[in-house]
């Protein structure tokens, strides 16, 4: 079987072991930058080419400090999400709202911001506008239903998906503000999650610079931006091909030459609202082995679990597994690699085939750099794992300490439970 390179050396994660103690959350800055990078290279074509990094995949500030380093903005869809951009000094245009069955405070602190607002519903125009008034410049995020088929597990097909405005909508929305005052707009899609297939991606933006020419067409509305959200996938096999950026710049570079263009509308702004990709492969979730276990399967316990990466357990997902120290030894074995949750799903790898593992073993599973950590949760009483970035000069800096009893119980005024 294919091996997956790690991003530093295993001597480094063992170090860091040792200095911190498992389990942990390691991302690497290097490669964050060359993906921010690469992406904005792929489409320096495009004007003024904007990725708003999806913050629900990495929320942590000492992240969006990089990704704003690197002139990428944030995609917020929660309060708490704002507040993080705000934090690491993100402002107006760099950030995008584009939440769903949004409250009025979220609203409210958007405005604040002067972040660009992606509305979900046609009937958010009036809410927006009698909870935080209506800005200038509007988007709406655009659901095409049956007539585009595709869509994958994770979000579903288009008309069984919660998301957007119909075709019909989207009309009807761009009139109704413009005789609310609003004078300048943009278009928001986003299709499906982790997709690898060029083709699919390309046809969305064949979609969205249809709307946009038809917009210009029926309603003289010349839209400045066009957003294809989020959504690139990742390689999480060893096995399978890493999506082709380039290509996809090309084939979008391509539709954009052959429908934009010839209507006039040459200064139209592409933006994107990547999470997975940016941050997806460059993180590691470092568990030691504590426990194997031998009945009607094999099974190596790891002292992390999917408190620290649901993933597996959520969306059947493959997550390769490197066991450290054990480079060229044969996968004669098959494990089941789990956690310690009263859930049979909480299970990182089932019917794996690795070397033998022993107690004390260190594993690192890959790709845990968006929607790992950020997905964590509490149930059973078990704590959030710390989270190191391993900045460009290989040092390590701890972005995030682990949660403690005190965190946990901080909620409950009782006595007898420890709150220090
Ligand atoms: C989740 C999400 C993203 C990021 O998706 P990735 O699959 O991480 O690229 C972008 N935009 C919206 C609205 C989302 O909900």
């Amino acid at each position: 079987m294919a091996e997956k390179k790690l991003f530093c050396s295993e001597e480094k994660i063992q170090e860091i072991a040792a200095a911190y103690g498992t389990p942990f959350h390691l991302y690497d800055e290097s490669g964050i930058r060359k993906m921010a990078r690469r992406l904005k290279a792929a489409f320096a074509w495009a004007p003024a080419f904007m990725e708003h990094y999806a913050v629900k995949a990495l929320p942590n500030p000492y992240i969006l400090a990089i990704m704003r380093d690197e002139g990428l903005g944030a995609d917020c869809s929660s309060l708490a999400e704002l507040l993080l951009a705000e934090a690491a000094q993100m402002r107006g245009a760099e950030i995008c709202f584009t939440s769903n069955n949004t409250p009025p405070e979220e609203y409210i602190k958007a405005r604040q911001l002067g972040a660009i607002i992606n509305l979900d519903d046609i009937t958010h125009l009036e809410f927006l506008e009698q909870c935080a008034g209506l800005p200038d410049l509007l988007s709406f995020r655009y659901n095409p239903g049956p007539q585009r088929g595709g869509g994958n597990a994770i979000i579903g097909a288009p008309e069984e998906a919660k998301y957007g405005l119909t075709h019909e909508q989207i009309l009807q929305a761009v009139q109704q503000a413009t005789r609310k005052g609003v004078k300048r707009f943009g278009l928001h899609t986003m299709m499906v999650s982790n997709e690898l297939e060029v083709d699919y991606l390309i046809g969305t933006a064949t979609m969205m610079f249809e709307l946009a020419v038809e917009l210009l067409q029926k309603f003289d509305v010349a839209v400045e931006f066009i957003n294809l959200g989020g959504g690139l996938g990742l390689a999480y096999r060893p096995e399978e091909p890493d999506l082709d950026l380039e290509a996809l710049s090309e084939g979008i570079r391509r539709e954009y030459q052959r429908l934009l263009l010839p209507a006039g509308l040459n200064q139209v702004q592409l933006s994107m609202e990547s999470g997975r990709l940016m941050t997806g492969p460059f993180g590691l979730l470092v568990t030691r082995a504590i426990h194997t276990k031998d009945t009607y399967k094999h099974y190596i316990g790891v002292d992390a679990c999917m408190a620290h990466l649901m993933r597996p357990a959520l969306y059947d997902a493959y997550h390769h597994i490197t066991v450290l120290n054990k480079t060229g030894a044969p996968l004669d074995h098959i494990y089941d690699v789990v956690g310690s949750l009263c859930e049979n799903n909480d299970k990182f790898a089932v019917n794996r085939p690795l070397p033998e593992i022993q107690v004390g073993d260190l594993l690192a599973i890959h790709d845990t750099g968006a929607h790992g950590s950020a997905m964590g949760f509490n149930y059973n009483g078990k704590l959030r794992c710390q989270e190191l970035l391993l900045r460009q000069d290989g040092s390590v800096q701890l972005i995030r300490r682990a949660e403690t009893m005190a965190d946990l119980f901080a909620t409950l005024d009782y006595p007898g439970l420890p709150l220090a």
